[in-house]
């Protein structure tokens, strides 16, 4: 059996064509991402690459293998430089940019070679300039989107398939009269060594959408300046604590917290330090939490606490833990002013056999918040035990 290579060249052309025309689309679609671009960019190198090897029936033969291998030699750069910029958000090395003037005289100089030579270096050109890119993946990606593991996996075999043309090439002289000639060994490996390009084309895009997905998906249910969830999910996720403790028959406590005079921190210090003392107290709080604690911001200086499985006893301990060590926190300003902050809490329990809607508990854990901040704020106060009875509690 022969393969064509004219043949071969003509379809990798034209399915670099529609991977190309299909990113050029879906770009006007999506906010421009910058790997989509280089990788866009990156295709159109090849697809010029390509054409011009293809065009050498019609082309100067030099021009056709200078050009041809030299925007080929780009678009795996690119290609390289596109993961770079989504994995690491930088363009990575910038060796992959600086050779490829050496490849232009390094092409210029081996124009007299036989064609099986210059095939062996080219093709361990083509492996060195595919490797960041497996690296990259393996390093940065494997754990990262899934379809990043097409992409490495058929990056791996181009560069494998380009070895063997290489020492094919060496072997088999014969096969390598002109790039066009019908031969099993040139074309298979031809075919795979490109053809795979093709395969990490399509994984790349899915694996920025898979991306794009998990961004929205965060931005949906998180609050963007805490890490908190937002206050939908919280919500949600109440509901489903409850619902799994009614089952259980185990307790779910449900506390307010809102920090003090909040807005005197903002007119004193600024807004971005305002800022600064949400996240500083959020990270507090989420030092003191167990991995099935839900944290979430309900309000601007807001939060709300789901406990699982936690009576009374224990959600007032872990609250008032938190106020003391919020009261602790030695904040500053962004003059080095020190920034004073407290928080007041409401806690309410549902029991297992209460049946309490999310809606009721919330409800409960408010009336408690506003009695802790009426009875002088910087403290924790439990629905059903009367103000200021459980402050007086002991902690341990
Ligand atoms: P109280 O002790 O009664 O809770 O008093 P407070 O000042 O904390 O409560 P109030 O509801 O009067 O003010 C809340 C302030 O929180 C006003 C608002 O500017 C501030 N705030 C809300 N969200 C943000 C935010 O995202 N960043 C900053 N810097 N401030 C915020
Ligand atoms: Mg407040
Ligand atoms: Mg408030």
């Amino acid at each position: 059996m022969l393969l064509h290579i004219p043949t071969l060249m003509l379809a990798l052309l034209l399915g670099f064509l529609l991977l190309t025309l299909a990113l050029g689309v879906s770009q006007q679609g999506v906010r421009a991402r910058p790997e989509i671009r280089r990788w866009t960019l990156g295709c159109w190198a090849l697809l010029g690459g390509f054409a011009m090897l293809a065009a050498r029936v019609v082309l100067p033969l030099e021009l056709s293998v200078v050009l041809g291998n030299a925007l080929v030699c780009l678009g795996l750069a690119l290609y390289a430089q596109a993961l770079y910029l989504l994995l690491c958000g930088h363009t990575g090395p910038r060796a992959l940019m600086q050779v490829q003037p050496g490849i232009w005289l390094a092409l210029l100089l081996m124009l007299d070679w036989p064609l099986n030579q210059r095939t062996a270096v080219l093709s361990l050109v083509y492996c060195a300039l595919l490797l960041p890119s497996v690296l990259v993946i393996g390093r940065h990606g494997w754990r990262a989107e899934r379809s990043l593991r097409v992409v490495a996996t058929t990056m791996a075999l181009s560069v494998a398939a380009h070895l063997v043309r290489a020492v094919h090439a060496l072997l088999h002289p014969d096969d390598y009269g002109t790039l066009m000639q019908a031969s099993l060994g040139q074309g298979l490996t031809f075919l795979v060594a490109f053809i795979c390009l093709l395969g990490a084309g399509f994984g790349f895009v899915l694996a920025v959408f898979e991306r794009v997905a998990s961004q929205m998906e965060e931005m949906a249910t998180r609050d963007g300046l805490t890490g908190c969830w937002n206050r939908s999910t919280t919500d949600a996720l109440l509901a489903h604590e409850l619902q799994r403790g009614h089952r259980a028959g185990t307790s779910v406590a449900f506390v307010l917290l809102d920090l003090d005079h909040f807005k005197q921190v903002n007119d004193r210090h600024g807004h971005r330090t305002g800022d600064a003392v949400l996240r500083a107290f959020a990270d507090a709080v989420r030092r003191r939490l167990r991995a099935s604690d839900v944290f979430g911001r309900t309000g601007g200086e807001e939060f709300g606490l789901v406990l699982p499985d936690t009576e009374v006893a224990g959600a007032r301990w872990l609250v008032e833990a938190v106020r003391r060590e919020v009261e602790a926190l030695a904040l500053t300003d962004e003059r080095g002013q020190p920034v004073k902050v407290t928080v007041s809490a409401g806690v309410a329990v549902a029991d297992a056999r209460s049946r309490l809607s999310g809606d009721r508990l919330y409800g409960q854990a408010d009336q408690s918040l506003y009695e802790a901040k009426r009875a002088g704020r910087n403290r924790v106060e439990v629905y059903g035990i009367t103000a200021g009875a459980s402050a007086a509690l002991p902690l341990t």
